[in-house]
Parts: C-alpha cells; sequence; structure tokens
C-alpha cells in the first residue's frame, strides 16, 4: 500500500490561519512583528529563499526588510548592519541568510544576532535552551518537521526515530526535539558504516543530508514514517530530496515530497518563531 504524503504546504497554510490571531492581537497592542534578513552577494539560490521568506511575510502581515550587502563585504559592514536591526524597534526577527562567504567567521557573525531576535534559532543561548530541554527559538526546519509528525498524530514516544544528518541547522536540534519528546534517537553522518542498518531500525527516519536519493526503499522499515529534509537539484534541474521517493514510499506509512514538504514548514516557523519573538518583545510569552 502507498504511504500517505504529509501535505508540509497544507500544514503551513493551517499554521498560517492560526497565527493570523497572535498577529492581530499584537496589532491590536500597536506592534506589527518585524523580520529582516541579511543577504550577501547575488546567488540566485539565496535570493530565492530570501525572496519566498518575504513574500511569506507580506502574506501573513508582518513587516520585512531585506539588508543586501555585496559579497565581498567586511566582517566589520556585516557586523554593524546586525547591530542596527538588534536594535531597530520595527524588527523582532532577525536572518542571516546562508552560506556566508568564506572570508567571513560565520560563527562569529550568527552569534552578534540578538537572542530575542534569532528566529533561525542558531545562537548559543537558543540551542543551549533546546539542549536543556526547554525550547525557546528552535530552529526552524526541525520544528516544522515535529509539527508535521504532530499533525499526522504520529506518536514519538517510546518510538525508535533516525536522524541522517548532523548539522548545527538540522540534524542535531532534530535530534534534541525527538530527544526531549521521548523518543530513541540515533543520529548518523558521513561517517557511519553501513548506514541502511540503522535507517532499517527506524519508526521515524529523518534524512538531512544533502544527498540526492540516499534512502532506498531496502534500507527502510515497513511502515515507517519519512520526512524527506533534503533538497537537492541534479544536474538536469529537477528537484529531488535525500529519500528515493519511488521506492520508498511502498513500504512506508507516511513520506513527505520534495518539494512540497518540508519546504513550506520552515518558512511557516520562521514567521511562527518572529511571531514569538514579537510577543516576548510585548512581554507576552518567555523566550
Ligand atoms: P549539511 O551539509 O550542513 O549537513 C549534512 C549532514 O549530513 C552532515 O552532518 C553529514 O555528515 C551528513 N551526511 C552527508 N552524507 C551522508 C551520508 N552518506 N550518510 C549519512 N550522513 C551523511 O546540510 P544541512 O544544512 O543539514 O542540510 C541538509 C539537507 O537539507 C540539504 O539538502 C539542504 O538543502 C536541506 N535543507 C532543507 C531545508 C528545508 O526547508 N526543506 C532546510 C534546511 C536544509
Amino acid at each position: 500500500m502507498a504511504a500517505i504524503l504529509f501535505d508540509g504546504a497544507a500544514i503551513a497554510r493551517q499554521t498560517y490561519a492560526r497565527l493570523a490571531e497572535r498577529i492581530h492581537a499584537l496589532g491590536q497592542r500597536g506592534i506589527q512583528p518585524g523580520l529582516a534578513a541579511v543577504l550577501l552577494g547575488d546567488s540566485p539560490v539565496s535570493q530565492i529563499y530570501v525572496r519566498n521568506k518575504v513574500r511569506a511575510c507580506v502574506a501573513a502581515g508582518l513587516h520585512s526588510e531585506v539588508r543586501k550587502l555585496d559579497a565581498d563585504c567586511s566582517e566589520d559592514a556585516l557586523l554593524t548592519t546586525i547591530d542596527q536591526l538588534n536594535r531597530s524597534k520595527r524588527i523582532h526577527g532577525i536572518i542571516v541568510q546562508l552560506p556566508l562567504p568564506s572570508h567571513l567567521d560565520a560563527k562569529r557573525i550568527l552569534q552578534s544576532v540578538a537572542v530575542e531576535k534569532d528566529v533561525d534559532g542558531f545562537s548559543w543561548h537558543n540551542l543551549g535552551a533546546l539542549v536543556e530541554g526547554h525550547p525557546t527559538l528552535v530552529p526552524c526546519t526541525p520544528l516544522g518537521v515535529m509539527i508535521m509528525l504532530d499533525h499526522a498524530g504520529i506518536t514519538i514516544e517510546g518510538r525508535h526515530a533516525v536522524v541522517v544528518g548532523r548539522s548545527n541547522i538540522v540534524g542535531k536540534p532534530m535530534a534534541l526535539l525527538l530527544i526531549a519528546r521521548g523518543a530513541t534517537v540515533t543520529v548518523c553522518n558521513s561517517k557511519t558504516q553501513d548506514l541502511g542498518k540503522y535507517t532499517a531500525m527506524a519508526d521515524i527516519l529523518i534524512a538531512a543530508a544533502g544527498k540526492p536519493r540516499l534512502v532506498t526503499g531496502e534500507m527502510v522499515k515497513t511502515g515507517a514514517a519519512i520526512i524527506d529534509v533534503g533538497i537537492n537539484r541534479l544536474p538536469e534541474g529537477k528537484l529531488v530530496g535525500d529519500v528515493d521517493f519511488e521506492s520508498v514510499e511502498s513500504r512506508a506509512s507516511w513520506i513527505s515530497p520534495v518539494p512540497g514538504g518540508v519546504g513550506p514548514m520552515t518558512v511557516a516557523m520562521l514567521i511562527a518563531n518572529t511571531v514569538t519573538a514579537a510577543e516576548h518583545h510585548v512581554g507576552q510569552s518567555r523566550i
């Protein structure tokens, strides 16, 4: 039997509908949540990501700003821009579009975003809160995955979840969120020997390696829930995930498509985090 699709776009629409009430309540207090994106250089991919985020802001009724800097800008210039945004009253959330050019110290840049405006959840404060099991502003992609699992009614507690990928942006926070909900979690990486041995044990499998069609049908357990975070463009231009959809969907109980799965949820969670940050600004939520 074919797996049921996680419809990320539909779940994102429901998320926006729920957020509308919170945005309205803030509006009554004279606050319009504002998100600023800092974009370096003219990478078409980064421009598309930022454009999608700006569109989502506009559609949700948020204020948005894009600060564009040259790809060869100095670290000081970038830090000054972030400092201005940290102090701006119109801005409640700041994102620095990744990847950054290699001459910049990405760690220093990301940690310069004010903790209470860190809507990507990359600051050590917010990551530390996640480690401790008290999530504040949580990285958007893993947060979106948790909402997709909950929306489908998938039990997390007591299940074996396998996360393929250990990046600070996706894999590690994903594992922490699953641990906080009582899953037994295995985290794989590029050095993992015999990946299929681990993926085949997963009740819940999250693929976030950035390797096209890495996970194939014989690597997954029958009835598993599969979430494909990967976005890979093949040489012929087609967009595929880290999961070989055709061979996996007949074994899985649930599967997320690429595109249309995790992607829309990531953007929705960015808007949600910005609303949370704005609520925090008026003392309505704790970060
Ligand atoms: P990354 O390159 O920072 O990390 C990839 C991780 O995968 C690393 O930890 C690496 O060790 C691991 N890995 C690589 N090859 C592996 C293999 N053969 N077996 C096991 N592990 C392996 O990437 P990232 O930023 O975490 O993103 C991962 C993927 O998710 C990319 O395709 C990215 O485009 C996509 N992504 C999608 C969204 C979304 O909204 N859908 C958001 C963020 C990232």
